[in-house]
């Protein structure tokens, strides 16, 4: 079972900068000083020069590691905070507000971009990096996130275990210098993890019912 995980939320926040921004956007200068990994002797995988056991969770994978300064630069609309992302995952809290997510005796509640052409059954068996929602949340006019806009489904999922993650493939290069190869989706335990460098928590969705919008109400017009 995943240990719970929280992250460290002493650092100020200003609450004016981060009004209506979702919870697990990421910010610009956030994403603006990555940490570069390197490769362990032997070919066994990607570290940190100066890692810490923080840096890895309880299979091993280590995970991308992501500054605190959110509200500060502009919000990276499509881009999520990894650690605020791994945290709502984690714990289920809503990806806009943090509160806990809505849950009711039809599952938790979930609101995606409508893909239920993809298969028939859309979208149980989708591993998931989107964290759920509460109701007020999802009933706010979704023109703050364009990729959701006209295009949202409200779902709600009976079981939704943590799977896996989606991360960045690497492979060894010269020079003990790791070279980056693609996102890539790994399940727990996978022998690839040793050389993905984790962004995001997965669950995969069961039970899902897609919901007709009883808690999405369309915003007047005036308002838009
Ligand atoms: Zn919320």
């Amino acid at each position: 079972m995943m240990a719970r995980f929280y992250i460290d939320e002493r650092l100020p926040v200003s609450s004016t900068a981060t009004e209506h921004i979702p919870y697990v956007t990421a910010w610009s200068e956030e994403l603006a000083h990555p940490t570069p990994v390197i490769q362990l002797a032997y070919g066994s995988g990607i570290a940190y020069p100066n890692e810490t056991p923080d840096d890895r969770d309880p299979h091993g994978v280590l995970w991308k590691r992501a500054h605190h300064a959110r509200g500060q630069g502009k919000p990276v609309f499509g881009t999520m905070h990894s650690t605020r992302q791994r945290h709502a995952m984690a714990n289920l809290l809503c990806q806009i507000c943090a509160a806990p997510a809505d849950q009711d005796d039809d599952g938790i509640l979930w609101l995606l971009q409508d893909n239920r052409t993809d298969w028939p059954g859309w979208p149980n068996q989708a591993a998931v990096y989107e964290p759920p929602i509460c109701a007020p949340c999802a009933a706010l006019p979704p023109r703050l996130c364009p990729a959701l806009r006209n295009r949202a489904a409200v779902i709600r999922v009976r079981s939704a275990p943590i799977t896996g993650i989606r991360g960045g493939l690497f492979a060894p290069g010269p020079d003990r210098t790791p070279r980056a190869l693609r996102p890539v989706h790994r399940p727990y335990p996978d022998s690839d993890l040793s050389w993905t460098l984790a962004y995001y928590l997965l669950r995969g969705l069961q039970g899902a019912t897609i919901v007709e919008s009883p808690h999405r109400t369309t915003a007047p017009a005036a308002a838009r």
